[in-house]
């Protein structure tokens, strides 16, 4: 397995404003965790994180949010990229939509992607779709995706498993995971 970890909109617009997830802080130990360790063991680390312009459609439902050059937009300081870490912003809900993150992936030869981050429902589970029909392997961490409820966040985990074949796993599994099915980097 050649993974990548992926941290999604752990902006502060998610995780402490207006459109937080009451689970995000919780959240934040665990994806620092997986973080540290993704960098100890070479694995790429990619942030995907809103920045949104007034024109982006899903302003329609959820208003203006992580608008670029606002404040809210920044990702959290508890989790802030290392100069080796790659940033990547959207305007949609995929973090694969019109963000390069496809053919940085595929230059890295990465088969799989570990997805992290904020809303399990919205843009974990878009950027899911989109890892399915680029070709990779999914691994969601459910401690370490936050949702609006804990509705939204388990039937989102449970989709993703049956449409897109997703591995639902905790922490624990994806450190176990990570020390026997990678391969050296
Ligand atoms: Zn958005």
């Amino acid at each position: 397995m050649k993974p990548a970890v992926i941290i999604i909109d752990m902006l502060y617009e998610f995780v402490k404003g207006r459109l937080k997830s009451p689970e995000a802080e919780k959240i934040i130990p665990v994806v620092k965790t997986i973080i540290e360790k993704a960098r100890v063991k070479n694995i790429p680390v990619i942030y995907v994180a809103d920045q949104h312009i007034p024109y982006d459609f899903e302003l329609r439902i959820w208003g203006p949010h992580a608008m670029l050059n606002d404040l809210e937009s920044r990702i959290i300081d508890e989790l802030k990229p290392s100069s080796r870490d790659i940033v990547l912003y959207k305007r949609s809900y995929s973090g694969f939509r019109d963000t390069g993150l496809d053919n940085i992936l595929k230059s890295m030869r990465v088969d799989t992607v570990i997805l992290t981050g904020i809303h399990t429902h919205i843009c974990v589970l878009h950027t899911a779709w989109d890892a399915f029909y680029h070709g990779y392997n999914i691994i969601v961490v459910k401690d370490a995706v936050a949702a609006f409820s804990k509705e939204d966040h388990e039937y989102a985990l449970k989709y993703m498993e049956k449409i897109y074949g997703a591995r639902i796993v905790d922490f624990k599994e994806l450190m176990n995971i990570l020390e026997t099915e990678v391969e050296m980097q």
